[in-house]
Formats: C-alpha cells, sequence, structure tokens
C-alpha cells in the first residue's frame, strides 16, 4: 500500500487538547503514513522574540550560566500540553525529560547569541527549528501512548537534504529521495518536523516562514506518495475569503497553478510553494478540515495536474496586504536599456524579491512585500540610476486576484474577465492604483487601496459569484 503524508499545521495546535484531535484523524487512516507537524500556534512568532531579546542582551542580565530563562515561556507551555495529554505518572515524567532536554539545547543556542551578541543564519535556523522538534517529540509521544505504532523522525535522521540556504531553503530531491525512501520503510506512522531540511553538514535550513507544507510536500515526493492530506481549520479553498464575503463557495478542485496562484495572492490555506514539488509526479493535494469529524477522509479541494476550465472560468477572488510599490519616476525610464537590469541587481544584492514589474514610459513599478519597500527605495536610491528622476514607496494598497484556469482567453459574454473585474471594481467606486493581465493564464489582478481592498473584494466576487 502506498503511504500518504499527512500535514497538520500551527491551526490544528491551537490549544494543548488540540492533540486529541490529530490523534483520532492519524487513527482513521488505513495506509501507512508519514506525518509532518508545525510548531503549536505562535510558537514560531515566540522564538523569533527570544532570538531578538538574546541578541539584545536584553532580559538576561545574570551570567549566562545562571539557568534557563529564554526558554521559561516555552517550558511553561509545553508542560501544559503535556499534563493535558498524559496522566501522572512515570511515563510523562520520561517525556517531560526528553522535552526538557531539546529545551535545554535551545537555551544553549540562545544563550550563545546572547554571549556573542549576534545571530550567525546557521544559528537563527537551528533556533527557529525548535518549535517543530518540539511538537513532533510531544506528538509522537501521545501517539505512541494511545496505542499508535509511532515513532518521530528528524530530517537529519530522514536524509532531507537542502541546497543549503539558509532561511529560505530548497529540498534536493537528487540527493534527499532514495535516503528518505530508505528511512521511511519500517512499518508505521512516522512523525517528522516540518519546516527544515539540513544542508550537507547537517545544519537546520528553514523552508521559510509556513514553510512546513513544503517539507510534507517535498517528502511526498521524495516517496512518491499517493497524496499529501494537508489538516486545515477551515473548509478548504474557498471563493473568497469569508471575512470579506458573506457565503463564500467552496471549491472542489484546483489545478496546481491556480493553488500556486492563490496562495501567492494571499489565500491562507496553503504555502505558496507547496505544489512545487508535486507538479512532475501530479501527487494530489487533499485539503481537509479538521474540525469537521463528520467527514472522515473527505477532502474539502483536491489540487491535482487536471485542467478544470469550469463554465464560470474564475474560482475565487484573494487578496493580500503584504504588497507595496515602488515606482521610479523618469522622463525615459521605459526606454532606457539596461535600467531594469540595474534596478533588480541593485534589490537582488540586498536579498530583496520583487513579485510583480510593470513598466511605463515615465515609471517602473515594482510589487515588492510590504516589508522590503522601505529598504529597497532606500537602496535604489543610494544607486543613483541614470534616468531615475524620482523614487517614491506606497505602503498603503492591498492586491486582489481573480484566480481561474481560462482567465486569459476567455470570453464571457462577449466581455473578458480582466475587464468584468476592473468594471466591477470601478462601479462600486473603488479607485484602482494598478491593473495587470496576462501575466499568467491563471490570474489577473488590480492593486487598490487598503481601506478599499475588502469592497473590491466583494464587487469582483458578486460579478462572478452572484450575491449571497
Ligand atoms: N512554524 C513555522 C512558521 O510558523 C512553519 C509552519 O508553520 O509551517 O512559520
Ligand atoms: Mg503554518
Amino acid at each position: 500500500m502506498k503511504s500518504i503524508v499527512v500535514k497538520f499545521g500551527g491551526s490544528n495546535l491551537r490549544h494543548p487538547g488540540d492533540v486529541d484531535r490529530v490523534v483520532e484523524v492519524v487513527q482513521r487512516y488505513k495506509n501507512p503514513l508519514v506525518v509532518v507537524v508545525s510548531a503549536f500556534y505562535g510558537v514560531t512568532n515566540e522564538l523569533i522574540a527570544a532570538v531578538q531579546a538574546a541578541k539584545a542582551g536584553s532580559g538576561r542580565p545574570d551570567a549566562p550560566t545562571a539557568g534557563h530563562h529564554y526558554t521559561d515561556g516555552l517550558r511553561a507551555l509545553h508542560q501544559t500540553i503535556l499534563e493535558e495529554n498524559f496522566a501522572a505518572g512515570p511515563l510523562r515524567d520520561q517525556v517531560a525529560l526528553a522535552v526538557q532536554s531539546r529545551l535545554d539545547q535551545l537555551e544553549r543556542y540562545l544563550t550563545g547569541i546572547h554571549c556573542i551578541g549576534d545571530v550567525p543564519p546557521f544559528v537563527n535556523d537551528a533556533v527557529l527549528s525548535y518549535g517543530e522538534r518540539l511538537s513532533s517529540l510531544v506528538i509522537s509521544e501521545v501517539l505512541k501512548s494511545r496505542g499508535v505504532l509511532a515513532r518521530e523522525i528528524l530530517p537529519e535522521d530522514l536524509g532531507l537534504v537542502t541546497d543549503g540556504v539558509f532561511g529560505n531553503a530548497a529540498c534536493d530531491f537528487a540527493i534527499s529521495a532514495p535516503r528518505v525512501v530508505l528511512a521511511l520503510k519500517k512499518e508505521g506512522v512516522a512523525v517528522v518536523p516540518g519546516f527544515y531540511g539540513v544542508d550537507d553538514q547537517g545544519k537546520a535550513t528553514l523552508f521559510g516562514r509556513g514553510g512546513s507544507d513544503y517539507s510534507a510536500a517535498s517528502i511526498a515526493r521524495c516517496i512518491g506518495a499517493l497524496s499529501l492530506d494537508v489538516w486545515k481549520d477551515v473548509d478548504g479553498f474557498l471563493s473568497a475569503d469569508p471575512s470579506a464575503v458573506a457565503s463564500p463557495r467552496p471549491i472542489p478542485h484546483l489545478h496546481y497553478l491556480e493553488a500556486a496562484e492563490l496562495s501567492y495572492f494571499g489565500a491562507k490555506i496553503l504555502h505558496p510553494r507547496t505544489v512545487e514539488p508535486l507538479f512532475d509526479q501530479n501527487i494530489p493535494i487533499r485539503i481537509l478540515n479538521i474540525g469537521r469529524p463528520e467527514r472522515g477522509l473527505e477532502p474539502y479541494t483536491i489540487v491535482d495536474g487536471t485542467r478544470r476550465v469550469t463554465d464560470d472560468i474564475v474560482k475565487s477572488v484573494a487578496s493580500s496586504d503584504d504588497v507595496g510599490i515602488l515606482k521610479l519616476h523618469g522622463p525615459g525610464v521605459g526606454f532606457k536599456p539596461g535600467i531594469l537590469a540595474r534596478v533588480t541587481g541593485t534589490l537582488d544584492q540586498k536579498g530583496i524579491n520583487i513579485k510583480s514589474v510593470l513598466t511605463a514610459q515615465t515609471a517602473i513599478n515594482l510589487l515588492l512585500a510590504r516589508g522590503d519597500l522601505e529598504p529597497a527605495r532606500k537602496a535604489v536610491q543610494e544607486h543613483h540610476l541614470a534616468g531615475v528622476v524620482d523614487v517614491s514607496a506606497d505602503a498603503g494598497v492591498s492586491i486582489v486576484a481573480v484566480v481561474g484556469d481560462g482567465v486569459l482567453e476567455s470570453t464571457d459574454h462577449g466581455s473578458a474577465i480582466a475587464s468584468r473585474a476592473l468594471a466591477s471594481a470601478l462601479a462600486s467606486g473603488v479607485r484602482i492604483r494598478l491593473a495587470a493581465a496576462g501575466a499568467s493564464e491563471v490570474t489577473t489582478y488590480l492593486l487598490v487601496r487598503r481601506e478599499d481592498r475588502d469592497k473590491t473584494v466583494k464587487a469582483v466576487h458578486e460579478e462572478f459569484f452572484g450575491r449571497g
């Protein structure tokens, strides 16, 4: 029987008692399983804060040898989780010792940061991996205590090897696949911490924020899994965010590209890179809701390589605030050979990722993550690029994306999807800052003022899905 890779995210692990639901879900499966877990909700953010506190040397005026300190909050949290999931007794004490020993390792890393007042990238990645290392330890032990044949396998023992880029690694499948297959040969449920793989020296390298989805997808690809089952606390992909639209429609099927674009443009269901490892082998992603036990293993959304151009073309309207426009003005920038290469080179040096580029004769517009906007503006200004007379940054925008296979080629009642999206937004009184169609076959998007985001989503959603 083929294995299934099952992923539980932070949203499945909000409260100490949530582990029960995870155990119950694991027990529903008949196939061999690899369970990939995120950290408990909020733990990665706490680790980031701990790194900052340790670096600043704050919160620890005493000598580094005077007991733990940075990990106190996490110790208390994990103690509560153990108390909630194990009866008092020798087993709980034994698991508590194992958890403590991991927290001690973590404390030593943080003490190291405190001592040197700096955070080398490999140390940062090691520290942040502890949220997952703790949850995988606890969850594997709880599974065992409930009679499941489970064992924890860390990515270093699994052979999940990456390209070695700290903070934003990619899996090296040629190296990893045979090792992972071998490591997972043994019977039973393997529990693996998500979020990181290791470089060729065995150092933890993170897959980026929210990267456990990518971990799970990478393992699924390595072993040629039957499916990747991602458990959420919502009903899969929807035609819009329920906080903006009263009753969005469920989406039973999406193509990999549609899911990737929706994730890129703000749908919070999957990490945008999740489809990457699965694409070639056509391994389906099934999105299930842990809050609906009555559905068993019936997914809400299946993402795979099958194109389904529906009559309505549009499958979903997504939005994100994590965007800003960097505008380079100059009377002839659109006609200046090489200028784009210099701009992108400048940003590349600073490690800034460009989401999109739109040029005209007198302006180059770059869409960036909001946090990158100011550093990018500074970098471009410092470089005094010939022909650029002014640089401006607009952080007050949101992006609204209309996604569906066929968006580009479609005509519907004689009018293309992009123009219907634009017209419906304009008719609702929204001012459009930028609009783009054709960048991918499945997406067209609008940039609007932040305060108009929900109004735009509502208007565009109503245009394609009607009222209600
Ligand atoms: N715990 C990590 C994060 O918060 C990875 C994940 O949740 O997928 O980014
Ligand atoms: Mg997550």
